[in-house]
């Protein structure tokens, strides 16, 4: 009888650490979701549109919405 009960308190506990395992993973997954919308955004110097930060063309501090943006600014500033 006692090792009915020892089986039940067993399987008891892997219910329950898989569980919490299970939320952690969930809570971790909304996190990194949150922080992809969180984005950040950047002013193309060419033509005043935000483009966020991964898709932004970058030629040191100005930020660019595509590389030919990127190539008309540069060539109307160099000069
Ligand atoms: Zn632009």
């Amino acid at each position: 009888m006692s090792r009915i009960i020892l089986l039940a308190a067993i399987g008891f506990a892997v219910y329950y650490i898989y569980k919490k395992l299970a939320a952690k993973k969930l809570a971790a997954q909304q996190a990194s979701n949150e922080s992809g919308r969180a984005q950040v955004m950047l002013k193309c110097a060419q033509c005043d549109v935000h483009v966020p930060k991964q898709e932004a063309i970058s030629s040191g501090s100005l930020h660019f919405c595509s590389e030919s943006h990127k190539n008309l600014y540069l060539k109307d500033h160099h000069s």
